[in-house]
């Protein structure tokens, strides 16, 4: 099988610009271990939880779990800063290394479009990036049918 184009690493360093938190809409997907950090950072038993900061949202998979946003776009989680950063959601704490910008070098490149960090500071390894990608993969965001059937 052909080496991935990451197999000598990719550079990137966060410049906290915090475009990914805030101003446009989008969605942070839950899994399993983001909520059950999360709810209990916030000490609300997680059926309160997904009713104080969640919305069901369409997917390939069925209804699925994502973070609430603000008026604004914002995150709800987003005030001066992430409020919950040690306990964010595997989504949040992989970027960039998702399954899509990492599928090409086009797709890389065009990343950059959106993230300022993309293609700056420091090397990510190659086992680095896979771990990553490989948590994202473990933690699929929970369904409607999964969270109904919940004992
Ligand atoms: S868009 Fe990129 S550089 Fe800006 S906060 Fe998000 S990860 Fe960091
Ligand atoms: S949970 Fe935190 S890191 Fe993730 S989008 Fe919201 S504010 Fe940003």
């Amino acid at each position: 099988m052909a080496e991935p184009f990451y197999s000598a690493g990719l550079q990137f360093e966060c410049t906290q610009c915090h475009a990914c938190c805030r101003h446009d809409p989008g969605f942070v997907f839950l899994g399993q271990r983001d909520l059950d950090r999360l709810s209990r950072r916030l000490g609300l038993s997680r059926e309160d939880f997904v009713k104080k900061y969640t919305r069901w949202v369409d997917s390939d998979r069925g209804r699925i779990l994502s973070l609430l946003e603000k008026k604004n776009f914002d995150c709800i989680f987003w005030d001066q800063g992430c409020q919950v950063y040690e306990d964010r959601p595997i989504q949040c704490s992989t970027y960039p290394f998702w399954k899509t910008p990492m599928k090409s070098e086009e797709n890389w490149r065009w990343e950059g479009r959106f993230c300022p960090g993309i293609q700056k500071g420091p090397l990510h390894s190659r086992e680095e990036i896979e771990q990553a990608l490989a948590a994202r993969e473990a933690q699929p965001a929970i369904t409607f049918e999964e969270w109904e059937a919940r004992a």
